[in-house]
């Protein structure tokens, strides 16, 4: 048997070397674009590689993946996060779980997970094809597919193919499958900042626990929130980009950002603390008692927006203010001018549709010696190492699916 896998990151590469090390007999090839192999892979996480997460604080799989959450159940039935650190435990990679249930290579060095995968691809005999930018797959009417490059090297053919060409945010990266005929949901970034203007003032005030949501949506996330030159970054936001990625493209990034200050307290609750300070510390000036969750530099702002003054004290505060103070407090608002980056980290949301598969072995209905994995799906994250295990865990089915293809067995699930 005959494989071509085409793009030569973290799916590909893991897919290839399970796959190989499964069928030796098996010719597996990966063909990449670009003159290195898991380029992307050695700059994830700041150059660390937050290469999975213990899921210890995720209650439901849709907490963590917007899209494609029903799939990666499935997916966990085969390869799960504890899997993915046990496989790379065996191959010698030790591993580190910070406080916030991310999971990196004790050696904080990506480059380890690089040369991990890469080592292994060589010792199995998978070959690599640098610089091959795959042009178009055309399924051939006997058996197999045709596969055509940019640049001058000639077509190859192959029995299976395994597309894991990852996330592209413009629609023409995946013209190459046009042959195919499978449906694709329009990509669009994901994982961004919220562009805010008159924020500067506000520059480098981390909020520990805020929840934040879109004015008239449902969707909300929390965490802790960054203020940026910019705008708003963090935790809180970049999960909130990521569970209305596809909502804030259709509003082309203008939408009312909703701040609770105090993570989920209510606008009572919000009173009820005015009114505990305004008992217990009434001859302190408001700029020096104040909720502890909140930093000073933001509540000076926060309570002089309410009408405040940092001099006045606590005793002379009116119900007025108060009841001013309690709602910005809970439902503080701000306009969304626009997106950026977030430290050139991104996903897309979009890619081919899910409905196109098999999900016991990511096979295509319409090709069954065709299989994706990766982010060209319609599959994506939060951050916290948990694109990455989508991408280890679609690999893992795919080799798993086609090495029991190639055997006549069917793939089973725990
Ligand atoms: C800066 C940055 C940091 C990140 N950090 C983290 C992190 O710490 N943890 C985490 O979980 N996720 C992180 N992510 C997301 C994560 O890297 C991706 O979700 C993951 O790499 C997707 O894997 P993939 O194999 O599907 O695609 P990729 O890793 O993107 O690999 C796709 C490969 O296909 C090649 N290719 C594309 N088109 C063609 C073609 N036509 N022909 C041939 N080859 C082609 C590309 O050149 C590329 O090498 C980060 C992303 C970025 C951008």
């Amino acid at each position: 048997m005959n494989v071509a896998i085409i793009g030569a990151g973290a799916a590909g590469c893991f897919c290839a070397l399970l796959l190989k090390r499964r069928l030796p007999e098996a010719q597996v090839d990966v063909y990449e674009g670009g003159s290195k192999a898991l380029a992307k892979l050695a700059i994830t996480g700041g150059g660390r590689c937050n290469l999975t997460n213990t899921f210890r604080d995720i209650r439901s799989l849709q907490e963590a993946y917007p899209r494609g959450a029903q799939l990666m159940k499935r997916a966990f039935c085969q390869f799960d996060h504890e899997a993915t650190m046990r496989w790379f435990e065996a191959e010698g990679v030790a591993l580190t779980v910070q406080d916030d249930q991310c999971v990196f290579p004790r050696s904080q060095d990506a480059m380890q997970i690089v040369h991990t995968l890469l080592r292994g691809m060589e010792r199995a005999g998978v070959g690599l094809h640098l610089r091959h930018k795959v042009s178009r797959i055309e399924p051939l009417a006997t058996t197999g597919f045709e596969i055509s490059f940019m640049a001058d090297a000639p077509a190859v053919h192959a029995d299976v193919v395994i597309v894991t060409t990852g996330g592209s945010p413009r629609p023409q990266g995946l013209d190459f499958l046009a042959p195919l005929t499978l449906k694709i949901e329009p990509p669009v970034p994901s994982l961004f900042s919220f562009n805010i203007s008159g924020m500067s003032d506000l520059m480098g005030i981390v909020a520990n626990a805020v929840s934040v949501r879109l004015a008239g949506t449902k969707f909300r996330a929390d965490g802790a929130l960054l203020i940026t030159h910019w705008g708003m970054s963090g935790p809180a936001i970049l999960k909130l980009s990521s569970h209305a990625a596809r909502h804030l493209a259709e509003v082309n990034y203008r939408a009312q950002l909703i701040v609770n200050w105090l993570a989920d307290a209510t606008e009572d609750d919000a009173r009820l603390l005015i009114e505990q300070m305004q008992h217990g510390e009434g001859g302190k000036l408001v700029a020096n008692a104040r909720p502890s969750q909140i930093p000073s530099r933001l509540w000076l702002a926060l309570t002089r927006r309410a009408g405040l003054r940092p001099d006045q004290r606590w005793s002379e505060v009116g119900r007025k203010q108060m009841n001013r103070l309690a709602s910005i407090l809970t439902a503080d608002t701000y306009p969304i001018e626009g997106q950026s980056r977030h430290k050139e980290e991104f996903v897309t949301c979009g890619g081919i549709s899910l409905n196109e598969l098999n999900l016991n072995t990511l096979a295509t209905k319409k090709h069954p010696n065709l299989y994706l994995a990766g982010e060209v799906l319609d599959v994506d994250a939060i951050t916290g190492g948990f694109n990455l295990q989508a991408a280890w865990s679609m690999a893992y089915v795919v080799a798993n699916g086609v090495a029991a293809n190639s055997i006549g067995q069917t793939v089973k699930t725990a």
